[in-house]
């Protein structure tokens, strides 16, 4: 298996398909060695994701069922399990109690129900996690459904309270942590509090795309210089460290 200490960038939650150039930005994340965790909205753009990603060194491609679009595409389900055993990578995957999206809650329920239980059956998944407004119900349901050792979680972009964190790196939840998130003073606490050993960066391009200049994936180097800020230490040591927990993640 693949040794990822001393890989220089990590972006473990970034949209490569919604690019204007989808395959150039799978490669140009190939040629800067950025381990780039390429999630999908809708099952059916992962066999495009998978083909791309399969061609190179740092980037996977995720299964997902975007909790946003569950009201349209609930019924998708069964493609997403269908694709199920190609991949070890899930996401993106979740639940969203924001004003806009609350009212197909009931049915995003079901869907991460099945996603997770799905995920516990096989074994060895790895699911990047969207938890808007309700990381109490998120950490519930992965307790039950997903209990630790039949698979792992990562909190993408997570904004629930510091004993909410608590209790998800009890759970044995990772966090991928971007550069809007060490922005605000709330989430900064938040990052701050994180265990070490549990903490990725993402950039979620192109939804947090603070480079809107460039005309290739968001840059993920924010993310790791503002960890560096605020934990107070040397660039390299954060990058040191997050591949390392890369490597415990993906072991
Ligand atoms: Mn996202």
């Amino acid at each position: 298996m693949t040794d990822w200490r001393g890989t220089p960038l990590v972006d473990f939650h970034c949209h490569l398909d919604l690019y204007p150039d989808h395959s150039g930005a799978v490669l140009q994340r190939d040629e800067e060695r950025v381990f780039t965790l390429a999630v999908t909205t809708t099952p059916k753009a992962f066999p495009r994701n998978k083909e791309l990603a399969d061609r190179t060194k740092y980037v996977r491609a995720a299964l997902g069922l975007h909790p946003q679009l569950v009201a349209e595409r609930a019924h998708e389900l069964s493609i997403w399990k269908e694709y199920l055993p190609s991949t070890r990578y899930v996401g993106e995957v979740g639940l969203d109690a924001g004003r806009l999206f609350y009212h197909s809650f009931e049915d995003q329920k079901n869907v991460f129900e099945e996603v997770l239980t799905a995920s516990a059956e096989a074994g060895g998944k790895i699911l990047s996690v969207h938890s808007v407004r309700c990381a109490k119900v998120v950490l519930d349901m992965i307790e039950a459904k997903l209990p630790i050792g039949t698979g792992r979680v990562v909190l993408h972009w997570f904004t629930g309270s510091a004993s909410e964190a608590r209790r998800a790196a009890e759970m044995g939840c990772f966090f991928s942590v971007n550069a809007a998130m060490l922005r605000k003073e709330k989430s900064r606490k938040l990052v701050e509090s994180l265990p070490e050993d549990r903490i990725l960066t993402e950039t979620d391009g192109p939804f947090a795309n603070q480079d809107q200049n460039s005309s290739g994936p968001a840059d993920v180097k924010p993310a790791r210089d503002g960890l560096a800020a605020l934990f107070g230490c040397e660039r390299e040591r954060i990058s040191e460290r997050i591949s390392a927990n890369l490597n415990s993640l993906l072991r």
